[in-house]
C-alpha cells in the first residue's frame, strides 16, 4: 500500500504509463514519469516523418478507447475528439466485390445480400450472440487479476459477478461461450459464414496483435475478449482527431489536481539523433510537452 502523497516513478510515458500517472495523481499520490524519448505516447504517436506531414508512426487504430476511462479522465475537456465513422470496416477484394461492415448489424446484414443470402440471413444472429457474450465478459476487461496464491475477498467478489454473468446468458450463448474459446478462430468464422471476405475480416479481429494465426487453438477468445468491449464483431471505425497521438496529448493533459509530471528521462544526452523527433521544432502532437521537453523536463499539469 503506498502512502498518500508518496511519490511514485513510473518508467515509461506510453499510454499505460500516462494512464496509470493519471489515475495515482487522481488518488493524491504524486507519481513522476521518466521518459526516455521527447514524445509522450510511446508509440500511441502522431509524428513527422517530412516537415510539415504527420502521421501515426505506429499504432493504426486506437482501440477501442473505454469510454470510462476516457469520461474519467476528462479527454473531451483536454481537446480529445474524436471522428466518429458508421462504417467500422471497408474489406476488399481485388476479385470481386468490397464489404463494408457497419455499426448497425442490420445494415451489414443488407450489405451481405450483394455477396450471400445465406450470410445476410446469419448475420444477424452472430452479432446478437456476440453481443450477449460481450455483455457477459466485459467486466474481464477492467478487473484486476486475481491473486491465485491468495485471493480477495474482492477476487471472490469479481470471480461472483462473471458468474452470475455466465448465468444470466440463455442456454445456447453459454454452451457457444465455453466451445467458442478454445475454438481456432477460422473454425468458428467458417461454422458461420460461407464468404471468404467476411470469414478473414471478422477473423482478422481475433489475431489482431497476437502472434498466432487464424487456425491457432485459442485465437477466438481474442475476438470474444475484443467484443467485450464494445459488443462488436469487428474493430470500431472511428478516430482520434490529430491522429492517433491526439489520445496521448489529451491524456498529459488532464491532471486535475497538477500532481503528476513528466521528465525527459533522456537528459544529458545529445538531443541530434536521426529522426523527425529529434529535430527540435515544436510538434502539433505534443505541443506543450515537446516545446517544453527540449529543456528536458515537462510538467504534466
Ligand atoms: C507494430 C505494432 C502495432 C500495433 N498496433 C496497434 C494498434 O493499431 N492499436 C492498438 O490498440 N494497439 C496496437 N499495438 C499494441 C500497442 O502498441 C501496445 O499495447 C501499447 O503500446 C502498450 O502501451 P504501453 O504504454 O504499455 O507501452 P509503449 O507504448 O511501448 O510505451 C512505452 C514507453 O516507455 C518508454 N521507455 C521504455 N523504456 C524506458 C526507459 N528505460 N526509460 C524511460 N522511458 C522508457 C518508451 O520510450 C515508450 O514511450 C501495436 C503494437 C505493435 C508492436
Amino acid at each position: 500500500m503506498v502512502s498518500r502523497g508518496a511519490r511514485v516513478v513510473i518508467v515509461g510515458a506510453g499510454h499505460n504509463g500516462l494512464v496509470a500517472a493519471c489515475y495515482l495523481a487522481k488518488a493524491g499520490l504524486a507519481p513522476l514519469v521518466l521518459e526516455r524519448r521527447e514524445v509522450v505516447g510511446g508509440v500511441a504517436v502522431t509524428e513527422e516523418f517530412h516537415r510539415g506531414f504527420l502521421c501515426p508512426a505506429v499504432l493504426h487504430g486506437a482501440g477501442p478507447l473505454l469510454p470510462k476511462i476516457a469520461a474519467e479522465l476528462q479527454l473531451e475537456k483536454h481537446g480529445l475528439s474524436m471522428i466518429p465513422s458508421d462504417v467500422r470496416v471497408l474489406a476488399l477484394d481485388p476479385d470481386g466485390p468490397s464489404l463494408r461492415i457497419y455499426d448497425d448489424s442490420a445494415r451489414t446484414a443488407m450489405e451481405l445480400t450483394r455477396l450471400s443470402a445465406r450470410d445476410a440471413k446469419t448475420y444477424a444472429a452472430f452479432h446478437s450472440s456476440f453481443e450477449q457474450l460481450g455483455r457477459a465478459l466485459a467486466p474481464v476487461l477492467s478487473m484486476t487479476p486475481p491473486d491465485v496464491d491468495d485471493l480477495s475477498t474482492a477476487d471472490y467478489l469479481n470471480l461472483g459477478k462473471l458468474g452470475l454473468n455466465f448465468r444470466s446468458l440463455d442456454k445456447k450463448d453459454a454452451y457457444r461461450l465455453l466451445r467458442w474459446g478454445p475454438m481456432a478462430v477460422a473454425d468458428l468464422v467458417t461454422e458461420w459464414f460461407e464468404t471468404d471476405l467476411l470469414c478473414a475480416t471478422i477473423a482478422a479481429r481475433g489475431i489482431f496483435g497476437a502472434s498466432a494465426g487464424p487456425w491457432s487453438a485459442g485465437t477466438s477468445v481474442g475476438l470474444l475478449l475484443q467484443a467485450a468491449m464494445d459488443g462488436q464483431v469487428t474493430a470500431p471505425g472511428s478516430a482520434p482527431k490529430g491522429g492517433i497521438g491526439a489520445i496521448s496529448f489529451g491524456r498529459r493533459c488532464d491532471d486535475p489536481h497538477r500532481r503528476s509530471c513528466c521528465r525527459n528521462s533522456c537528459k544529458g544526452r545529445r538531443s541530434g539523433r536521426r529522426g523527425p523527433g529529434r529535430r527540435g521544432r515544436g510538434r502539433r502532437e505534443c505541443g506543450h510537452f515537446q516545446r517544453r521537453s527540449q529543456r528536458n523536463f515537462t510538467e504534466a499539469g
